[in-house]
C-alpha cells in the first residue's frame, strides 16, 4: 500500500487555524477529519508523485514546513475516494480532495525533524515532498516512513493496548485483529449509552472505584475481529461493541483473534473469581451475533 505525504505550511494562507487546539483535543476525541486537497480540479490520476491520488485506507503523512519548522508532526487514514470540493482553505476553483481522519497530531516544535528523516527514509526528498500539498509514494518509501515514525515517536501517551497510529502497515492493522472502531467517539457514545460504563467481563466500574473522577471512564472494545469484517460491513456499535475495563481489555487482545467477553468471564471463574456483573440479555445476545459472524458456536 502506498502512502502520501501532505505537505502543510502554517505560515502560507490560513490553511489549518486551530490546530494546536485539535491536536490537544486530539486524544480524547481519538480521530480528527479534514478535508485535505491532492490536486487541482480535473483528473485523478492514479501511481506516485505529485498529483497522483491517494487511496482510501492509505497512511497519511503530515510535513510541517516553513517558519514554524519542518519536520514529520502527524499521522492520519485517507477516508475517502477524491472528490472535487471548494471551501475553506480551498481558493477558487473547485479542487480534487481527500477526506483524512487524523490519529495523531504532535504539537508545534515536537515534529520529528528532516534530518532525522532524511537518515531513515533517504528515499523521499523530504523538503521537496513538503512544499507540495500532496504526494503519494510507493510501498518502499512508505514504509520506510513508519519505521523513522515508530522509532521517533514519544509513546507515552498512547493506549497500551492499541499500536500507536502509523506503526503498523494498514492492511496489518485490519490482521491483528485491531480496530479503529474502538477509537470512533461517534459509536463509542452510542455503545456506552447502551450498555453502561462498567466492564463487560468483570463488572469493575470506574465511578465507583475512583468516584466521580473516574465517571465515563471506559476502554471500548470492538467484538468482530477486523480481519473478519467483509468489504460491505458497517458497525454496530450496539451490537458489535462492549464496554471492558483496561485489564480485561488488554486481556482480550492477548490473543490474535481476541477472547470474547464470555471467555473472559469464564477464565476468571476457573481463576477463583466469582462473576462480578449480572450479564445483560443484550450483552448475551451481543455476544451470540459475535461468535455468529464469526461461523464459530
Ligand atoms: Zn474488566
Ligand atoms: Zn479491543
Amino acid at each position: 500500500m502506498v502512502a502520501v505525504l501532505l505537505g502543510w505550511n502554517p505560515g502560507v494562507g490560513d490553511t489549518w487555524p486551530g490546530y494546536s487546539r485539535v491536536a490537544d483535543e486530539l486524544g480524547a476525541a481519538g480521530v480528527y477529519r479534514r478535508v485535505w486537497p491532492t490536486g487541482p480540479g480535473t483528473g485523478t490520476g492514479t501511481g506516485t508523485g505529485a498529483g497522483a491520488q491517494p487511496e482510501p485506507g492509505a497512511d497519511a503523512w503530515l510535513l510541517l514546513h516553513g517558519k514554524t519548522g519542518s519536520g514529520l508532526i502527524g499521522h492520519g487514514v485517507v477516508a475517502s475516494a477524491p472528490y472535487l470540493a471548494a471551501g475553506p482553505g480551498l481558493e477558487g476553483e473547485p479542487r480534487t480532495c481527500v477526506d483524512v481522519d487524523f490519529d495523531v497530531l504532535l504539537p508545534l516544535g515536537d515534529q520529528i525533524p528532516v534530518d532525522i528523516l532524511a537518515a531513515g527514509a533517504p528515499l523521499t526528498d523530504w523538503s521537496a515532498a513538503a512544499s507540495v500539498a500532496s504526494q503519494v509514494v510507493p510501498e518502499d518509501q512508505a514504509r520506510a516512513i513508519r519505521d523513522v515514525w515508530a522509532e521517533s515517536l514519544p509513546a507515552d501517551e498512547m493506549d497500551p493496548v492499541l499500536p500507536v497510529p502509523g506503526t503498523l502497515p494498514q492492511d496489518a492493522l485490519v490482521r491483528v485483529g485491531v480496530s479503529r472502531y474502538e477509537r470512533d467517539p461517534h459509536a463509542r457514545r452510542v455503545c456506552l449509552a447502551h450498555h453502561g460504563t462498567s466492564c463487560a467481563a468483570c463488572g469493575f466500574s470506574f465511578e465507583a472505584a475512583y468516584g466521580p473522577e473516574g465517571e465515563g471512564f471506559i476502554h471500548v472494545h470492538h467484538l468482530v475481529p477486523a480481519a473478519q469484517l467483509g468489504p460491505g460491513y458497517e458497525l454496530d456499535p450496539v451490537g458489535d461493541l462492549v464496554p471492558l475495563c483496561p485489564n480485561c481489555h488488554a486481556m482480550a487482545h492477548r490473543r490474535r483473534i481476541p477472547y470474547t467477553v464470555a471467555e473472559l468471564r469464564a477464565m476468571r471463574s476457573r481463576a477463583g473469581y466469582i462473576g462480578g456483573s449480572v450479564v445483560s440479555q443484550q450483552e448475551l445476545d451481543a455476544q451470540a451475533d459475535a461468535r455468529r459472524i464469526l461461523g464459530s458456536t
